[in-house]
């Protein structure tokens, strides 16, 4: 139905010269290839027009349905609980995305913010230094995911020797997704780009802290905070160049709010004029509202302000309220233009019983009054989650 195909990443690449990658057994056309440093870009730019000089049949305008998760929020009573279902002999977290999975895997393009960072180079371990076995990881691919972005608080919870594990395992074990947010220091110009349905998304993901940690001077490591401001303009100005589409990840906003900040509104307004067409926000565990921004040029952006959790095992009802963004990307062939529409949130719940016991995610629209009763967050109940749902996602028609 869909997937990104494994591209060779080289720094040899030339500039322009977009790998095509083998074709996959599933007949979708896409590809992702890395733009090396230093390149001449070979702009794809909005204004580009195909050359036409017979007429022909119309092709219909290439499309792609974006969807976008927000926090993968792995704490112990979640990966122990996986442990178990095996009887110890690996970890199965399946269970756990039961009920939203069909909305991932039917994406053409799905987009995770792993909150944790994944790896088995250290043990599994919980907040506030988290440590995620990597059966998550590869579950996480199985479901659907395309893209994986790292840029979040977390990052650096086991300092730079995780940052490298966790970017090892990702590299080595699905060199087939996009990942992003963090890189060797080597690569930190290079950004990520893939091709899907004959659109160019590119990807970048910045933080605004790492919960007072930092690489160390020299590091071989790199990460961009939102406050380098300078780093943060180039490098979204440099993917508008590379890319019809370019796809950021700020992980911005106050923890457990779903008041979108006025920082939040500022960060989100800078990148959209340096280049940005979809933002997806995450950081404060809650789902935020959701808009379209107006770009220099008079054409929309969209942004999600925060997705919140996808799962998790907090203990504050606004930290079990999440969503899953949806967002239809078309590019115009006459114009080349890029058009953003039928943007969508499903709503979901993170649901556990007394004790932290059976944590699944459940749409909303599949929740019951009768599960809410039971839930074991400490004042949650399902007339709060719909007051919520409805205060910040007004905008769109979700309740079934
Ligand atoms: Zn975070």
């Amino acid at each position: 139905m869909k997937k990104i195909i494994p591209i060779i990443i080289s720094a040899v690449l030339l500039a322009g010269c977009a790998v095509t990658g083998e074709n996959s057994s599933d007949a979708s056309n896409s590809s992702l290839y890395i733009v090396p440093n230093n390149s001449e870009n070979n702009s794809t730019s909005s204004s580009e027009q195909p050359e036409n000089s017979e007429p022909s049949e119309k092709l219909p305008d290439p499309s792609v349905r974006l969807v976008c998760a927000g926090d993968n929020l792995i704490h112990s009573p979640i990966y122990k609980q996986a442990s178990r279902r095996t009887g110890g002999s690996g970890y199965d977290f399946l269970p756990v995305y039961e009920d939203v999975r069909e909305i991932i895997s039917s994406a053409d393009l799905a987009v995770l913010n792993q909150e944790t960072i994944i790896t088995d180079e250290f043990e599994p371990s919980n907040y506030p230094s988290f440590c995620t076995p990597e059966s998550c990881g590869d579950q996480m691919i199985e479901i659907g995911f395309d893209a994986v972005s790292v840029s979040n608080n977390h990052l650096l919870d086991k300092g730079e020797a995780g940052l490298k594990a966790t970017l090892k395992y990702w590299s080595e074990k699905h060199p087939e997704i996009i990942l992003y947010g963090a890189s060797e220091k080597e690569k930190e110009d290079d950004i990520p780009v893939a091709e899907i349905n004959g659109i160019t998304f590119a990807f970048l993901g910045f933080m605004e802290h790492t919960n007072g940690l930092s690489l160390p001077s020299g590091s071989d490591m790199s990460i961009t905070y939102l406050k380098e401001t300078e780093r943060v303009k180039m490098l979204v100005e440099k993917a508008d160049k590379l890319a019809d589409v370019v796809v950021v990840s700020p992980h911005y906003g106050l923890e457990v709010s779903n008041e979108v900040t006025e920082d939040q509104k500022q960060i989100t307004q800078n990148l959209v004029n340096w280049g940005a067409d979809i933002i997806i926000g995450t950081q404060p565990h809650t789902a935020q509202p959701m808009e379209y921004v107006t770009k220099p040029d008079g054409g929309e952006a969209f942004v999600f302000y925060c997705l919140g959790n996808l799962v998790s095992a907090m203990d504050q009802p606004l930290g079990m309220l999440g969503m899953i963004g949806g967002l239809t990307v078309t590019k115009e062939l006459d114009t080349g233009k890029i058009v953003l529409s039928e943007p969508e949130a499903t709503p979901i719940v993170t649901h556990y019983g007394s004790n932290y016991s059976n944590i699944t995610v459940y749409r909303f629209e599949n929740y019951t009054e009768e599960l809410a009763k039971k839930h074991g967050c400490p004042y949650f109940s399902y007339s709060f989650a719909e007051k919520q749902f409805e205060k910040v996602l007004k905008v769109v028609d979700y309740l079934p």
